[in-house]
Formats: C-alpha cells, sequence, structure tokens
C-alpha cells in the first residue's frame, strides 16, 4: 500500500518555520560569500548549508592535508590531496541539494575582482591571518559589504563584525607596527614560515565561533529587525579558561585609511569587458575618450613589470602579480645573479623604466582578475570605476544568483 507523506514531513524547513526570528524567504535569497574553507570555514558552511542559505560562495586556495581532518567536518580520510573547495561543495550539496554552490580554488585577490563584493549581502572570513583579512576588509569596505571576522587560538575565541558605515572596521585599530607587519609579509612567499605561523587549534573552538559567525550573519540579512542588537561594531569573546565570554565595542579610527568606499553612482559597467578577453589599450581608449587623455588605470595590485640584472644586463619580462613572484623569478636567466624587480602600480603612463609594450595583452595576462572593477584617475583628479561586467556569467555560473 502507498503511502502518502504529509508536507510537513517533506519539507526540510519545517522546524526553522515555527521560529519567528527566522525569515526561511530572505534566507533562501541570499548570496553568501565565505572565505576560507579551513577549520572554522567547514563549521561556517555547514550550518549555511542546514539553514538552507541559497547562493554560497567559497574562495580557498589550498588542499586538504591529513592535519585538517580532526577539525573538518566536511572532509574524509579519502579526501587528502583534493582541493578544499571542490570538496566543500560537494559536500555542502549533499547537505542540502536545493542550495546553489559555487567555489573557487585560489586565493581571494586572484579568483576574481570586485563585480563579486558588490553583489553578496556578508562576506563571512574564516582566515588564519592578518594579510588575508586586511584585504576582504579594505574591499568589503570598498564596496559597502558587511563581513564578519573570526579567530582561534587553542581555548579561546573571537567574533567581530565589520559593517560599512559609521561603525569601526577592522583597520581601525592597526598601529604602525601592524602595518609594519603587513609590509614584511608582502614579499616572496615563504610555505614554510607560513606553515609555523600557524596558531593550533580545535574543532569545538571553530565550532563555537562559526556558530556566532552565521547567527550574526542572520541578523545582518535581516539588518532592520536587529538595530542595536547585532554584534555590528562589536567583538564577542570566548575565555575558555576561566569559561568567561564578554563583548566589547570597536573604536572607530577617523583617520583609518581603509574608509574609503566606491559610490554606485561613479561605477561604470562595461557589458562587453572581460579580463579573458580585453586589453589594456582597449580599455585605456574608452577611459581616454570619456575623462581625458591623460587618463591611467591606477591598478589594486603591484604588477612585477621585468627583472633587471645589474651584472649582465638581461631584462627577463615577468608580468606577474608581485605577491605571485617565486624565488625563481628574482634570479637572472643568463648569469644566476639576483636582479632588480621593476613595478608598477598603474598602465598607460609613460615611463623611463620600462617599455609599455604590454598593453595589448588580456587583462588576464597582468594580473587583473575576472569581474575586476579597474579605478582609472581622471586628469580632472576625480576618480572613476570601470566593472567588467562581461565576466559575470563565467564567475556567477547559471543559477547562483548574483545577476538580480
Ligand atoms: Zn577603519
Ligand atoms: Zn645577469
Amino acid at each position: 500500500m502507498k503511502t502518502t507523506k504529509s508536507t510537513d514531513e517533506n519539507d526540510r524547513y519545517a522546524s526553522l518555520r515555527l521560529i519567528d526570528w527566522f525569515h526561511l524567504e530572505r534566507v533562501q535569497t541570499a548570496r553568501v560569500m565565505v572565505v576560507g574553507a579551513g577549520a572554522i570555514g567547514n563549521e561556517v558552511l555547514k550550518n549555511l548549508a542546514l539553514l538552507g542559505v541559497g547562493n554560497i560562495l567559497i574562495v580557498d586556495p589550498d588542499r586538504i592535508e591529513s592535519s585538517n581532518l580532526s577539525r573538518s567536518i566536511l572532509y574524509r580520510e579519502s579526501d587528502v590531496g583534493e582541493l578544499k573547495v571542490e570538496v566543500a561543495e560537494r559536500a555542502l550539496r549533499a547537505i542540502n541539494p536545493v542550495i546553489n554552490v559555487r567555489s573557487f580554488a585560489g586565493k581571494i585577490e586572484e579568483v576574481f575582482g570586485l563585480g563579486v563584493w558588490r553583489r553578496v549581502d556578508v562576506v563571512i572570513g574564516c582566515l588564519d591571518n592578518r594579510e588575508a583579512r586586511y584585504y576582504v576588509n579594505r574591499v568589503a569596505r570598498e564596496m559597502g559589504t558587511p563581513w564578519i571576522n573570526a579567530g582561534i587560538g587553542p581555548l579561546n575565541g573571537q567574533v567581530q563584525v565589520f559593517q560599512p558605515g559609521e561603525a569601526a572596521c577592522y583597520e581601525c585599530h592597526f598601529t604602525e607596527s601592524a602595518y609594519e607587519e603587513i609590509r614584511l609579509s608582502c614579499g616572496i612567499r615563504d610555505r614554510q614560515m607560513e606553515a609555523e605561523q600557524k596558531v593550533p587549534t580545535t574543532p569545538t573552538l571553530a565550532s563555537l565561533v562559526a556558530a556566532i559567525q552565521v547567527q550574526e550573519m542572520l541578523k545582518l540579512l535581516d539588518g532592520e529587525s536587529w538595530v542595536g542588537r547585532s554584534l555590528a561594531g562589536r567583538e564577542f569573546k570566548y575565555l575558555g579558561s576561566a569559561s568567561e565570554v564578554e563583548t566589547i565595542s570597536l573604536p572607530r579610527r577617523d583617520d583609518c585609511p581603509a574608509h574609503e568606499r566606491i559610490e554606485e553612482g561613479s561605477l561604470i559597467e562595461l557589458p562587453a569587458a572581460s579580463s579573458a578577453t580585453s586589453s589594456a589599450a582597449e580599455i585605456l581608449d574608452v577611459v581616454r575618450r570619456q575623462f581625458g587623455a591623460e587618463a591611467v588605470i591606477e591598478l589594486r595590485h603591484e604588477l612585477a613589470v621585468e627583472r633587471v640584472c645589474h651584472r649582465c644586463g638581461t631584462v627577463g619580462r615577468l608580468l606577474k602579480r608581485r605577491l605571485s613572484l617565486e624565488v625563481g623569478d628574482l634570479i637572472c636567466g643568463t648569469c644566476g645573479l639576483r636582479g632588480e624587480i621593476v613595478t608598477t602600480h598603474q598602465l598607460g603612463l609613460p615611463t623611463e623604466d620600462y617599455r609599455e609594450d604590454f598593453l595589448d595583452l588580456p587583462l588576464a595576462a597582468l594580473g587583473i582578475p575576472p569581474l575586476e572593477i579597474l579605478r582609472v584617475l581622471c586628469p580632472d583628479g576625480n576618480e572613476a570605476y570601470l566593472e567588467l561586467t562581461g565576466d559575470l556569467q563565467q564567475v556567477t555560473g547559471t543559477g547562483i544568483g548574483l545577476n538580480q
């Protein structure tokens, strides 16, 4: 005999629907970016899938190692060696097949540009280093996107909620030594050093802060109802050794350099422009017709143009982000001496240091990610912003819900 289940039994959200503050429709249309798929990221992602968050973007460059298995609910022994984001995406689909998940294997600065940031509702930072948080904060602030930070140690954890506008940002508390640390870390990547700097953590601490992050994310999605009752502008601290919890206000620094915001009005969408097919020369052409012949593109990253050897005179073309340079890039191919790296922040500006004969290459060859928002310095001193909107479909795919 055939039995027919009642609607309630078929509804995975039946219990959530009974909670008066939980707005399922809002959650189902939400677009949430999770940066980092490590210990905290696993717990955050699991919560997002269970709650039915409709559109989830995951970014992480790393592969799964055996040592991750003690703190990562989404990864299994057989996944060791796989990309974290790919396994996480599969695991989320298994937990909840009705949500959209899209994963990006790479560094957050390189996988996509700011066009994604302006289309998501909330960014959840699940990071383990200051440099990545610094970048996330700068970009989130620039696009007016709220983000939620977390940090954990062996027995303590913190969560901070940064909302654009009047509240404090992550950089507000930076001292001179914090900036110095950022500058020093912006050299050549040293994987050994990165591994040694990792703070040991537990799955209990990771799940604790991740739960607070996702709870606060729900409030941000429903902003109006939670004014004065969310963690916005504040820090939640769990002190495990004493079983104490405290919440403190984060002071805002008025001269903090991270508070500049791109106004939607100064943003121009270029529906035919793409980092894979458009060249800097083509973009400069558009820019100069509109803003004057001296307009230049100001890069968000430092572009290593070439390596000059002062011993034998060999010049080697690099065209890489300076932060992506490897030790081999520094060595002269002819004589083996360490050469001088010539870098730039601008395209379209004649200089004595190097020949700008790379402007006909696609923007991607100059380290510019898809869906980037290019900053243009105009001759009158103003700034304009041009989005490579032609990349939208490629970055978000179909159904991720960023196109509304
Ligand atoms: Zn600030
Ligand atoms: Zn040489």
